[in-house]
């Protein structure tokens, strides 16, 4: 049966070949198989977007809805995107699937805007590929006109990777922001010299990462670490979110560091946008 699959593999294009023949050692048939099976379903669109809403922790409000792309294989049925996101990253899969998901969100932010709701933004992910692909403003810019989105109305999440491997992402991220899109620092406190691109990069907001949000209730490392990162942000007047909130406890703490913002369990899961409109609905205060 394995042997079946890979010449099929082998005959599903020219990538599947080559990475068969270099790298047959590191690569395994099942990630051969995942990576053409990624490319049929992009063509075929087996793909959706749920969305997890972001909190004001004082008042419940929804400020914000992030777009998290799943797969729905055909076969293997839901495939989370922390294991085919970096397959689609390495193939540049990632560029006609992130253009898709930005379209997808745009309209989905339009939805929602003409049905009255207001305050809240769109959150989208993007990786670093998607940055270096020439012509990638005008690529965003053209998804602005066509869904006739309010730019104002979108939010872009960028992790530290993204600055650390990128020559000009300080000139790419200028010019998001200049069609007036906000930009958050996902992931923050993560990676290895994380403070120092605050004084390089232009961003909004700083998204604390979920490890720290985790323990916070219990380990006064994750305390301190979440207060230092909270009271910079307010110093250099940027933006702070907190994701993965699972307990009551935890948005107690954050609210206690001057923390406003958050995300997490504890309020929703990513889900349908038909959920999150209801939640919308139940959260706006009249
Ligand atoms: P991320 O951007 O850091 O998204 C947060 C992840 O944490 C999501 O996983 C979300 O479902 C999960 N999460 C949210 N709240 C909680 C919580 O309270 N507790 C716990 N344990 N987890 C929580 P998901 O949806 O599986 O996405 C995983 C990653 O895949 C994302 O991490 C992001 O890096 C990537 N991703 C998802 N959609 C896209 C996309 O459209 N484009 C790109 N480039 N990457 C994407
Ligand atoms: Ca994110
Ligand atoms: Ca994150
Ligand atoms: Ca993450």
């Amino acid at each position: 049966k394995a042997e079946k699959a890979l010449e099929s593999a082998k005959e599903k294009g020219g990538g599947g070949i080559e990475i068969y023949q270099h790298g047959a050692a590191t690569k395994t048939l099942e990630r051969i198989l995942l990576e053409n099976d990624l490319r049929k379903s992009i063509q075929l669109n087996h793909f959706s977007l749920d969305y997890q809403p972001k909190v004001n922790l004082l008042s419940g409000e929804v400020t914000g809805l992030e777009a998290l792309v799943r797969w729905d294989h055909p076969e293997l049925g839901r495939i989370s995107p922390d294991k085919f996101i970096p397959i689609a990253e390495e193939t540049k899969l990632i560029v006609p699937l992130g253009n898709w998901v930005l379209r997808e969100a745009c309209k989905q932010a339009m939805k929602w805007y003409n049905k009255g709701f207001t305050g809240f933004r769109v959150a989208v992910n993007m990786s670093t590929i998607q940055l270096e692909e020439p012509f990638f403003i005008e690529k965003i810019q053209s998804i602005l006109i066509e869904t006739n989105v309010l730019p104002e109305l979108l939010e872009i999440e960028l992790t530290e990777s993204v600055l650390a491997n990128m020559n000009q992402v300080h000139t790419i991220i200028e010019e998001i922001r200049r069609q007036g899109i906000i930009v958050s620092l996902d992931d923050f406190g993560t990676g290895y010299s994380t403070f120092s691109y605050l004084k390089d990069f232009p961003v909004d907001t700083l998204k604390i990462d979920m490890t720290f949000i985790q323990d916070l209730h219990e380990k006064e490392e994750s305390r301190a670490i979440v207060k230092t990162i909270i009271s910079l942000a307010n110093t250099i007047g940027l933006n702070v979110i907190a994701e993965g909130i699972e307990l009551k406890e935890q948005a107690e703490i954050l609210l206690d560091y001057g923390c406003q913002e958050g995300q997490g369990y504890y309020y929703s899961r990513p889900t349908t946008p038909e959920v999150c409109e209801a939640f919308m609905e139940k959260s706006r205060i009249i």
